[in-house]
């Protein structure tokens, strides 16, 4: 596994803690590892039988959620069918979904800084924020309308 320094160093951190990388982890582990992209437990089961290895999906949901509490994986409500999963690396991203036209736009990392401070301070809580999706609404749909730029598509149409 040709992993991310971060990963290298969680993965040796457990080790320490004595938890065990069995054989269903560390196959679920490479599979979102080498993708890099948001999957969901149907896209994970999916690499796994690629890869030869059947897993059940409530399998895989047990591994991915084990993953997620140690620290390897995020786990995020992206507004889409399922719930999406993704490998922890050094580059942290987080997105502004839009819930009218469904557009997802990355937010980067450092702009939540402040509110890490402010949770550590006011509320000594050490936050864990790996991969955050803020739901709203973006510049177009709220300022046009959604079905406004639809209809200009229609009447541009005509007259070409
Ligand atoms: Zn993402
Ligand atoms: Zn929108």
């Amino acid at each position: 596994m040709n992993a991310p320094r971060i990963l290298e160093q969680t993965l040796s951190r457990l080790r320490e803690q004595g938890e065990r990388l069995t054989r269903p982890r560390r196959k679920v582990l490479e599979v979102l590892n080498q993708s890099g992209d948001h999957l969901t437990v149907n896209d994970v089961q999916r690499a796994l039988q690629q890869a030869g290895e059947e897993m059940d999906a409530a399998t895989v949901y047990r591994v991915l959620q084990w993953l997620k509490r140690v620290g390897l994986i995020s786990q995020t409500d992206l507004g889409g069918e399922a719930i999406v999963y993704q490998i922890i690396d050094d580059h942290r991203h987080h997105h502004l979904v839009c819930l009218s036209c469904g557009s997802i736009v990355e937010l980067s990392d450092d702009v939540l800084d402040p509110l890490r401070r402010t949770l550590r301070r006011d509320y000594d809580f050490e936050p864990r924020i790996d991969h955050l999706a803020l739901f709203g609404l973006c510049k177009r749909c709220r300022t046009q309308g959604s079905l406004r730029p639809a209809l200009q598509d229609v009447q541009t149409g005509q007259r070409s």
